[in-house]
């Protein structure tokens, strides 16, 4: 604690020795010093009894005043042996008699005791004794004795007054022990009020300990707080740091992306205005672009017009494992006018004429027959090289022209191979069914882009003896579909539609080729051991293509027709006709009319005369939407490569011969290829 902080009690210590000091100051009791260190009960005890107090005084003034001595000291017993001793030393001359006259007196004080520090007056006792006087001189006696009384007088005035003087003494100390007694019970108060101030005070700082260990142990935890706070503030100045400097780094990339932003801003604007001017010239580029779409639906179809509206291919089939390979020359491709790089046209056939030798008795020569068609795909032409002439027709269908494309021929010769594919699901040997979907498919999916969507609905059905059936049926229809009916799709409607018979809608090859399949488990069912029923029936797919242009409130639709004739030969007229077989010719006979009528029909189209025989038979019927007007129509003829074949195969290119026709491009056509050519 500091000086300041002085204990209460310290303070009443200090007090207590000044006011000791003060008390000792006006006592003027000759008392020695050490008297008061004696404490306060002895004091009392002086200050007792009279014969205590006078033993004590005698005491001390033993000490202190010699001159009290002879009073002190002359008790009765022994007065009367002091005194004699006095006049031995110095011994007055009345001194006997003194102590003779003292003998009956009675014991007390004595003779005065001479003033402390006065040696002036030398005591009587001290004088020296007269010599003795003889008995008789009584005169002299009477003046000693007259001189001792005066002495003695003299002595008992000086005693007188020094019992006075001592009364007064007692008075003034009894005065001073009442003064001291008073003194004496304000110190007793005032210790006791000390002692309680003390013991206030002890207990205080008792308290005050306590508290100062308390205080001391949340001093200590504060200062562990501080510590902690320190550290803590150390730690937070620390991360205040790093923020600052994350901060800083923030602004300065906050500062680079503004001035990124800014440029960018300008760019978007710039690029904005940009974006605006191509706009608008996307908007030119579009309409022309839509022209130009336009313009190139007008001239394909002028080309596909141009190249005849009816066209007709000559496929040979490749030699099968297992067949005899015909003799060269059997077949021969010649050239075309620009030599062998042409696409073969002509198609050359040779035959012996048997009767002819044997009707002349010698052998013939063989019968050359040549036969010039659109396009002649010698055996070893793949499906690619096939599908590549058509892919024109299946662009004109989607530009809104019915296509209708016939596989003709005498069982055998590949009409279906052709058509839907060689077995095994090989996309090398796939037929033009699937490849023309798919290039539908693909084509649509770019003409969306310019603003056109294209729907399409599929459906497959076969036409035998002049019924009906759907090869799409599923479920118990399956194979055993019910006859189906071709019927207008409305009152005054020129669309057909065949009633009972699926119309699939397609999006995607696979859904195509799930047709497919389903169409030949449907064959497969109706297939009997005698009769290969595919082959004696047509099988027709059509395809339905709509086009919407919304923005330009344009459409376009038209039917894309593939169909598989049924087996083109003729039944030997010569043969017995057994039950099956005359069926058999019943089919046959089915068979002939209609692909008779069908050539009527394309002849008819050809010629353009007024009428088109559609209603002799269901299948120029079903399609007859297919092939009237401005639709394109393309038949291939499939010819076997064998010599065993060679009358049914010149029989199939008879027939396409006649429906081959070159019609001669009007006048108009011709302006307009040349105006559009001129820019
Ligand atoms: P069709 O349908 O005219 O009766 P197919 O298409 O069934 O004739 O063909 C008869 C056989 O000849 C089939 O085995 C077929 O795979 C095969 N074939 C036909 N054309 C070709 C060709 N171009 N290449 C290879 N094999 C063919
Ligand atoms: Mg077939």
């Amino acid at each position: 604690l500091s000086s300041q902080q002085r204990s209460p009690l310290l303070e009443v210590k200090g007090n207590i020795e000044l006011k000791r000091a003060l008390a000792k100051a006006p006592s003027r009791l000759p008392l020695p010093g050490s008297r008061l260190k004696r404490g306060p009960d002895q004091m009392e005890e002086d200050l007792e009894p009279e014969k205590k107090r006078t033993r004590g005084l005698g005491t001390k003034v033993a000490t202190s005043r010699p001159r009290a001595t002879a009073l002190t000291t002359v008790p009765q017993t022994q007065g009367q042996t002091a005194v004699p001793k006095v006049p031995r030393k110095t011994g007055p001359p009345c001194s006997t008699a003194i102590a003779t006259v003292l003998k009956n007196q009675k014991p007390g004080p004595a003779v005065p005791a001479q003033k402390p520090g006065t040696t002036a007056a030398p005591p009587v006792v001290g004088r020296k004794k007269p010599s003795k006087r003889p008995a008789w001189d009584l005169k002299g006696q009477l003046c000693d004795l007259n001189a001792e009384l005066k002495c003695c007088r003299e002595r008992t005035q000086m005693l007188d007054q020094e019992n006075q003087q001592l009364r007064n003494q007692l008075r003034e100390a009894q005065q001073q022990a009442t003064a001291l007694g008073t003194e004496r019970r304000t110190l007793e108060e005032e210790l006791a009020r000390v002692r309680a101030q003390a013991e206030q005070g002890q207990q205080e700082l008792g308290n005050l300990s306590t508290l100062v260990i308390e205080l001391e142990e949340r001093l200590g935890t504060q200062e562990g707080l501080v510590q902690e706070l320190q550290k803590e503030q150390l730690e937070l100045q620390e991360e205040r740091r790093g923020l600052a400097a994350q901060l800083e780094e923030q602004e300065r990339r906050l500062q680079a992306s503004e001035a990124a932003l800014s440029g960018s801003q300008a760019e978007v604007a710039s690029l904005r205005q940009e974006a605006a001017a191509q706009a608008d010239l996307l908007a030119n580029r579009e309409e022309r672009l839509h022209g130009l779409e336009m313009e190139r639906r007008r001239l394909h179809n002028q080309l596909q017009e141009l190249k005849g509206n009816v066209r007709v291919f000559c496929r040979v089939r490749p030699v099968l494992p297992g067949e005899s390979t015909p003799p060269p020359g059997f077949l021969l491709f010649p050239s075309g006018p620009s030599g062998p790089s042409d696409p073969p046209t002509r198609l050359s056939l040779s035959r012996s004429d048997e009767r002819r030798g044997t009707l002349s008795g010698a052998p013939a020569a063989p019968t050359r027959h040549d036969f010039s068609f659109d396009r002649v795909f010698p055996p070893g032409s793949g499906q690619d090289e096939v599908f590549e002439e058509i892919s024109m027709l299946v662009q004109s269908a989607l530009d809104g022209y019915p296509v209708c494309i016939f596989a003709y021929g005498q069982t055998g010769s590949g009409k279906t191979f052709t058509m839907e594919g060689g077995p095994g699901g090989d996309p090398q040997v796939e037929g033009l069914i699937p490849r023309a979907l798919r290039h539908l498919f693909s084509v649509a999916q770019e003409l969306s882009g310019q603003g056109w969507t294209y729907s399409f609905v599929a459906s497959y059905v076969e036409i035998y003896n002049e019924t009906v059936r759907d090869l799409l049926a599923t479920g118990t229809r399956k194979g055993h579909g019910g006859e189906c009916e071709i019927r207008r799709a409305g009152p005054g409607s020129e669309e057909l539609t065949v009633t009972n018979a699926r119309y699939v809608p397609v999006s995607c090859e696979r859904e195509v080729e799930a047709l497919l399949h389903l169409a030949r488990q449907n064959r497969a069912v109706a297939r009997t051991a005698q009769n290969e029923r595919s082959s004696r029936s047509h099988s027709v797919f059509q395809l339905q293509i709509s086009g919407e242009h919304a923005g330009r409130g344009l459409q376009c639709a038209a039917p894309l027709s593939l169909v598989d004739l049924a087996g083109s030969e003729r039944l030997d007229p010569g043969l017995a006709l057994g039950p099956g077989e005359r069926e058999r010719l019943r089919e046959t006979q089915a068979i002939n009319s209609s692909l008779s009528t069908l050539g009527l029909v394309i002849m008819a189209l050809s010629n353009k005369e007024s009428h088109v025989p559609y209603r002799n038979s269901k299948l120029t019927y079903l399609l007859q939407n297919s092939l009237g007007g401005s639709a394109k129509m393309l038949m291939f003829v499939n010819i076997s490569p064998l010599e065993e074949n060679v009358s049914e195969s010149l029989n199939s290119l008879r027939f396409a011969s006649k429906v081959r026709s070159l019609p001669v491009p009007s006048l108009s056509d011709l302006l307009g290829i040349i105006a559009f050519s001129t820019p």
